[in-house]
């Protein structure tokens, strides 16, 4: 509102109705006052509202006549308008201090006539409460025949003219601070809304990859002119570009080098007002890596460092719970598999069994192209090769030295080649004609013997990792363990099958063996064989003889049958073979055979007496008991027609 008002008259009543039409409006911050905390901000509110009350006065003759001046609390003078009529009197200065100062004390307006000059002084009080806290000096020449009181009125309708001017401008001002203040809160909590949001989805990551792409996400969002890198301490790199790896060229120079060494937040602000932040990223247990920052010319508020920082801390923290959790889930994982491969290793007793079973879930485990498990044969003194899923290696066999099982067998320890390619230590049959790149190995160990070898190929170069690597050699364990427990079962089972002295198979065996073949095939034969006269063996060359006689029998009849026959010891100096698929023709024969190498090759020499008897499928009871009724009654004939013969029983 600029009011032109051209006599003192209609100048009090304008300022009446302005009264009026702005009490109806009053607001809730019109009972808002100066407070201390306002006064450094207050000679220039004076002075503007000073220049506001005049530019709404304009035009009152006071102006043409008189100097009015404005005071702050502190005596200075802060703004002046209007000029004297006479020239300006020395004492000006030190009549306006008296009369300021008497207003300020008595907190009135005083008026006094001095040098020829009327000097009024009004008071300027607060709105809220009875104190001064500027005053509006109006100066003008002395009329002989008036009092300077005469002008008090109307300085003192300028002065609540002023006032109200002094409080718009102040109400103003705090509307505009509120709306300010508004402002910043309303940013403030933007930033900690996007924080919070950020740092809660940071959380809801449970995978690496994930919590880095979601911090990468939520900073591009905050800052949408800024580039965003991250500097990754260990291999994390997910094939975000925005991921790099952190390597240390020239650490002094190199910003992010210095937060991650320092541990600190380090910034770099270009010539071009670019701004570079790099940050550490770090968790309770290390520092995984610097997250860097770069932001153009005036993008950047300092206010947003803390919410920067701490958001490089919530990563920091979100990254460090991801890996612990993937690296307990790689370790749940690597026990079930090892309590899986053993349990499964374990069902099976036989050898061959196992290195088939560890060959296939080896392939699972690891997502291996090939896999191939050797075992060592002493005896031949070479690597054969037991189970591989690449078929042109089945049953091979290689030296002691060559390959890569070579390599594990000398040196005991696992294996890990990256680029087969790139270091060809040794060759490899296996890697050449798999055109594999990527290898690992380990030995299987038993009673701290390398008695096999795994090896596992990929095609793909760097495909294993160490975990893989450490996992093989834990499973490798536990394979040797597999091959221990059916070493020993195979070993026990041996010897409970096997006759002692002769080594020969023991009876039940024999008699178990008997009963399958019963099942499959159309015929079979049995020949007992029974040493002549060895009770008289024993009683002339001792029992230690007759042992070896009975060994020596026995070698002889193990030397004329052919791999699938089951020859036992029947008991005392009674020997039995069992011939499957053979009609009793033929057994009598090999029983002849027998009979011969026996009678020409013991020492002492010895006979032997045959009993012979066959069946088959057309029997109408197969039995063993009458397979064997059916030789000992042909042996007793045997023996009765003057030993050293072979009878065929009847069937
Ligand atoms: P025959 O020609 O009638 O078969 O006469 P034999 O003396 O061989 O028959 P007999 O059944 O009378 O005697 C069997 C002997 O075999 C009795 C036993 O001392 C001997 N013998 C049984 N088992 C063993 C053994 O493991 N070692 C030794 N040295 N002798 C054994
Ligand atoms: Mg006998
Ligand atoms: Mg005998």
């Amino acid at each position: 509102m600029v009011n032109r008002i051209n006599n003192d008259a209609a100048y009090s009543e304008s300022l009446t109705e302005d009264r009026a039409s702005t009490s109806t409006e009053a607001v809730w911050f019109a009972s808002e006052d100066i407070t201390e905390a306002d006064e450094p901000y207050l000679p220039p509110l004076l002075d503007d509202s000073f220049h506001q009350w005049i530019n709404e006065a304009e035009g009152l003759p006071l102006f043409q006549s008189g100097e009015f001046s404005l005071f702050g609390a502190d005596f200075q003078r802060v703004a002046v308008a209007g000029k004297l009529s006479i020239d300006r009197p020395d004492g000006l200065t030190a009549i306006l201090d008296t009369v300021i100062s008497s207003v300020f004390e008595q907190r009135l307006t005083v008026a006094i006539t001095l040098d020829k000059l009327h000097v009024v002084g009004v008071p300027i009080r607060k709105r809220t409460e009875d104190l001064v806290f500027s005053v509006l000096c109006y100066v003008t020449e002395a009329e002989a025949d008036a009092s300077s009181a005469r002008h008090a009125p109307n300085v003192e309708i300028c002065a609540y003219h002023f006032r109200s001017c002094f409080y718009r401008m102040f109400e103003q001002l705090y509307v505009q601070d509120l709306l300010v203040q508004q402002k910043q809160t309303e940013k403030e909590a933007k930033r900690r809304d996007a924080l919070f949001l950020a740092a809660k989805r940071l959380y809801d990551q449970i995978d690496v990859s994930s919590v880095l792409s979601e911090m990468l996400s939520s900073l591009e969002q905050l800052y949408p002119s800024s580039e965003v890198h991250l500097y990754l301490s260990q291999d994390h790199l997910n094939g975000d570009e925005r991921v790099k790896p952190l390597v240390f060229k020239n650490a002094a120079h190199d910003l992010v080098a210095k937060a991650f060494l320092d541990g600190q937040y380090a910034s770099e602000h270009d010539r071009d007002g670019t701004i570079r932040l790099a940050v550490p990223m770090t968790g309770k247990q290390a520092a995984y890596g610097v997250l860097c920052m770069t932001i153009g010319p005036g993008k950047w508020d300092e206010a947003d460092l803390p919410a920067f920082l701490l958001l490089a801390d919530t990563a920091g923290s979100a990254f460090e719970n991801a890996k612990l959790y993937e690296q307990s889930n790689l370790l749940i994982n690597e026990l079930r598999l090892i309590n899986e491969l053993t349990k499964r290793l374990n069902q099976s007793l036989r050898l061959k069994e196992i290195f088939q079973f560890a060959t296939s879930e080896l392939l699972t485990i690891f997502d291996a192209d090939y896999c191939c498990v050797l075992q060592m044969n002493k005896e031949k003194d070479q690597f054969v090769v037991m189970s591989s899923n690449f078929p042109a290696l089945a049953s091979e066999h290689f030296s002691p030295e060559y390959g890569f099982c070579g390599m594990v067998y000398r040196t005991r320890e696992p294996l890990i080649i990256s680029d087969y390619w790139h270091t060809r230590v040794v060759t490899s049959k296996l890697m050449d004609n798999t055109g594999s790149r990527s290898l690992i190995a380990a030995p299987i160990m038993v009673d701290g013997e390398v008695v096999g070898v795994i090896l596992v190929t990929h095609k793909v170069p760097n495909f294993f990792s160490y975990d893989n690597y450490k996992l093989l050699q834990v499973m490798s364990t536990h394979i040797g363990l597999a091959v221990t427990n059916a070493s020993l079962h195979a070993e026990v089972r041996r010897m409970v099958i096997t006759d002692n002295l002769t080594g020969l198979h023991a009876r039940h065996y024999l008699n178990e063996q008997i009963q399958n073949r019963q099942r499959k095939d159309p015929f079979g034969a049995l020949i007992l064989v029974d040493i002549d006269y060895f009770k008289k063996v024993n009683d002339t060359f001792g029992h230690q003889v007759g042992d070896q006689i009975l060994i020596q029998v026995s070698n002889i009849i193990n030397a004329s049958i052919r791999q699938g026959d089951i020859a036992a010891r029947w008991g005392g100096e009674e020997l039995a073979v069992y011939l499957p698929g053979i009609r009793a023709e033929q057994a009598y024969r090999i029983a002849e055979r027998i009979r011969m190498h026996v009678e020409a090759e013991t020492d002492p020499v010895v006979t032997v007496s045959c009993g012979v008897s066959e069946w088959t499928f057309e029997n109408e009871k197969i039995s063993v008991e009458s397979l064997f009724y059916r030789a000992d009654m042909a042996l007793y004939e045997a023996k009765n027609n003057g030993r050293n013969c072979i009878f065929v029983g009847q069937s």
